[in-house]
């Protein structure tokens, strides 16, 4: 098959480029979108739990790579998991046909609407709060836990441990939607249908309940004949020509990652979708290796969404911890965000080991007050982060408190289990900006220097959105390429 003249070529199947996709096949305009990773859902091959990795744990690595205790070893897979390993910090992103969708928690939080307002000053928040919001909430399939089956199952005692012991410390908790099928779950539980989140199945994908992009916006966008997605296809480096179109340099790869065939393709009409590090690293590769213009801003204004982890040990020993049965899939939080001192938001997270490991884990999510900056190194060929421990001292602070007020009133030490001295500062789930809507790119996501190149995924997010991203970084697409398709850019 030939590629040349493609109309349209979305690089990455993340919420950016599923949202995108959608929109703009709806609107009868055919896509093509090229994603490194594996059809899962085509392949067949069902993803494997956090107690056996397998196929679906890692891209392309001989050892599994979890944030913590890794002891398994793997013959090279294109799994859904990958880690971006830089001097000071560790980012984990999704690969495979729904991006990030596969391997994430599903937690779909919508921002503070002050915070919002802060972090996008120049859009319209009550049409975000009245409109996209809710449209992409509906769109994600978002839904949440039924109380009395938390307060019942005892997969949930994790959570009620942590929602007890933050209220006795102060702490305001609140409840958390997720994209995972709550319905499902229930019948999980009862054991009327196959287990999923009640059988440790997450970030090496989930076989059932949830509602993964390749569920919601993909299957809808393939529904209008429009789309095609070819997997295993990754861009190594764009080229812009002489009239303004695209050329793209793809290498197909099978699942032991050896490559298939070097392909060419030449569109009109581009969008970046490849998530934050990987939108970076093809603008940035790319102007190193054939001079393609990238604005001054690129690689600017990024940061790793307050990310920082702690936990805690020995919670109530005596009466039994968190429980050696827990469902992945999280539902409580902890709010501290109005705090002028102390802000923070944090997940009470799931750490389902298969044994009681008295322990609590938690995700906070902080202000960012220093951001990084991305470039690209030209004798290794990869990216570089300005970004270290000053970065994440503020952070660092907010989880040395939390956790001295949790200890206080709960009893527990800060977990060295887990991490060294009990903090993992390096721990990245959210990495975004670098390509911020309005600096480097215009007020819809079309690239400053570029008459045909769109950026539409979490690189948009000046670093910092105070939640968990998925539901701003899709809003943010309906809200960019609604625009773009109203002013004929896809004419
Ligand atoms: P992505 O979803 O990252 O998609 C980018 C896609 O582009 C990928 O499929 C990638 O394979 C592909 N790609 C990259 N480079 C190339 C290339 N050169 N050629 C072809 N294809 C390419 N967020 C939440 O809101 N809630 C959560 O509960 C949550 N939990 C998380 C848990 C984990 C373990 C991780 C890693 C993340 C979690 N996140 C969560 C974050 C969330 O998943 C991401 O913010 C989100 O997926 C980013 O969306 P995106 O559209 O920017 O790109």
């Amino acid at each position: 098959k030939e590629y040349n003249d493609v109309p349209i070529i979305i690089i990455g199947s993340g919420y950016g480029g599923a949202v995108s996709a959608l929109r703009l096949c709806e609107a009868g305009k055919k896509v093509i979108i090229l994603e490194m990773g594996l059809n899962w859902e085509k392949a067949g091959i069902p993803f494997s739990n956090l107690l056996k990795p397998g196929k679906s744990s890692a891209w392309l690595k001989k050892k599994s790579i979890a944030p913590f205790m890794n002891i398994f070893s793997l013959t090279p897979f294109t799994g859904i998991l990958d880690r971006l390993d830089f001097d000071h910090i560790n980012i984990w992103v999704g690969r495979g046909v729904g991006g990030g969708s596969l391997v994430n928690g599903g937690m779909a939080v919508t921002p503070k609407e002050s915070y919002f307002k802060e972090v996008f000053p120049d859009l319209d928040a009550e049409k975000f709060y009245n409109h996209y919001f809710p449209l992409v909430r509906e769109e994600l399939k978002v839904n949440v836990i039924d109380e009395q089956f938390l307060e019942e199952c005892p997969y949930y005692k994790f959570t009620r441990v942590g929602e007890e012991e933050a209220h006795k410390a102060g702490f305001k908790t609140m409840r958390v939607p997720n994209v995972y099928d709550f319905k499902y779950m229930e019948k999980e539980f009862r054991n009327e249908v196959p287990r999923s989140a009640l059988n440790t199945e997450v970030i090496y994908g989930n076989n059932y309940g949830k509602n993964s992009l390749d569920k919601t916006y993909l299957r809808k966008a393939l529904e209008t004949g429009n789309l095609e997605i070819l997997d295993l296809h990754r861009v190594q480096t764009i080229q812009m020509n002489d009239d303004k179109s695209y050329t793209l340099h793809v290498q197909q790869i099978d699942t032991s990652g050896a490559l298939v065939a070097q392909k060419v393709f030449n569109c009109k009409k581009l969008i970046l979708s490849a998530g934050t590090m990987g939108t970076l690293q093809l603008l940035l590769q790319s102007h190193a290796e054939n001079g393609f213009p990238v604005h001054e801003k690129i690689g600017k204004n990024w940061g790793n969404n307050g990310n920082f982890m702690t936990g805690r040990n020995w919670v109530k020993p005596l009466s039994g911890g968190t429980g050696a049965k827990q469902s992945t899939i999280p539902v409580g939080g902890i709010d501290n965000w109005d705090d002028p001192e102390h802000p923070f938001f944090t997940e009470i997270a799931p750490l389902p080991m298969g044994m009681d490991v008295a322990t609590a884990l938690y995700l906070l999510i902080n202000r960012v007050d220093k951001k990084g900056e991305v470039a690209y190194n030209t004798t290794n060929k990869s990216l570089t982060l300005n970004w270290n421990e000053s970065n994440t001292s503020k952070m660092k602070e907010n989880a040395q408190y939390f956790i001295r007020k949790m200890n206080k009133a709960n009893g527990g030490t800060r977990s060295h289990l887990l991490f060294n001295n009990g903090f993992g500062a390096d721990i990245c789930y959210h990495p975004l900006g670098g390509c911020v809507l309005g600096e480097a790119t215009n007020e819809y996501g079309k690239l400053k220097d570029h008459e045909n190149l769109y950026v539409l995924d979490g690189s948009l997010i000046p670093g910092t959105i105070g939640v968990n991203p998925f539901v701003t970084i899709t809003a943010i697409a309906e809200y960019c390429i609604e625009n773009l398709i109203v002013q004929n850019e896809f004419a």
